[in-house]
């Protein structure tokens, strides 16, 4: 079965053009956990399942409560989004936690203040509740100074644990901890469409110099709340040209490595190494 004949033919258009020209991993599985919630609120409605689970709300969305803090008169303005994926900045020669510190650290951004029409802000992340599988987009796709996409090769450790607990809210609600003010259970409707879907990821909304950030991470973190469990890598030169790799945990401590009709098995600790330049996504699961 091709990664294609996944999407649903209503999202062709879409699927055609992915096919066609991006033929990007990571919005190629945008789209897909996109449809295959949408598919489980449709299934809810009209064939009445209760109770209903949606797989992708239980298994991959988190909240991220952001809040936006004047600095002029300190008035505060905060809002709840919910993702199923962070897109994060490399750092070079840092690790997937050093990137997961520069994304949540604070900024400041132009905003006009609506009590003193200040015009700076400082704008904060906090995670309000965490994913089964964490997936992690490493952002090695940018546009350079001529307005081209071009591929970053820069290394980075790639994390075999991740530890989220300093940017998370005390009372983080962990994964399996029933939603508030919902019925267990219950799937629910966000603003979530295969349009959206494509920028439905945490975009950092702000002008960090992530690349010079150096070794900011919390590697040595008491409490690793998440374990690596599969690495996809982009092997090739740019975003035109290329071929995917996926390397993933199967039972405790054997991993496989996928390579179209290639199977084998596979070191954890140096395909890690190996991928260091090439490890495009990555998923985490809670321990
Ligand atoms: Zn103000």
């Amino acid at each position: 079965m091709s990664p294609r004949s996944l999407l649903k033919p209503d999202t062709l258009s879409f699927a055609h053009g992915f096919s066609l020209f991006l033929q990007d991993a990571h919005e190629f599985l945008s789209v897909l956990l996109s449809q295959i919630k949408e598919e489980g609120v449709s299934l809810r409605t009209r064939v009445g399942l209760h109770p209903y689970t949606c797989t992708i709300e239980s298994n991959f969305e988190f909240e991220l409560l952001s809040t936006r803090t004047c600095l002029s008169c300190g008035d505060k303005v905060s809002k709840t989004e919910s993702y199923n994926c962070l897109s994060l900045d490399l750092v070079p020669g840092g690790s997937v936690q050093d990137s997961l510190a520069l994304y949540f650290k604070a900024c400041e951004v132009e905003c006009q203040c609506h009590w003193c029409y200040g015009q700076l802000a400082s704008v904060e992340q906090t995670l309000q509740s965490l994913p089964r599988v964490l997936v992690v987009h490493l952002k090695r796709f940018s546009l350079n100074s001529r307005g081209n996409l071009v591929k970053l090769h820069d290394r980075l450790h790639v994390s075999p644990q991740l530890c989220l607990q300093a940017h998370s809210r005390t009372s983080v609600r962990k994964p399996g901890m029933p939603k508030p003010d919902l019925t267990q259970g219950d799937c629910y409707e966000t603003s979530f469409s295969p349009e959206d879907a494509v920028t439905f990821t945490a975009e950092k909304k702000s002008s960090v110099e992530g690349r010079s950030a150096g070794r900011i991470g919390q590697d040595s973190c008491a409490m690793n709340d998440y374990r690596i469990t599969s690495v996809l890598s982009h092997i090739g030169s740019n975003m035109q040209h290329g071929h995917y790799i996926c390397e993933s945990s199967v039972g405790n401590t054997t991993w496989l490595s996928f390579d179209d009709e290639r199977v084998q098995q596979v070191d954890q600790k140096s395909t890690l190494r190996r991928r260091s330049n090439s490890a495009y996504i990555l998923f985490y699961e809670y321990r």
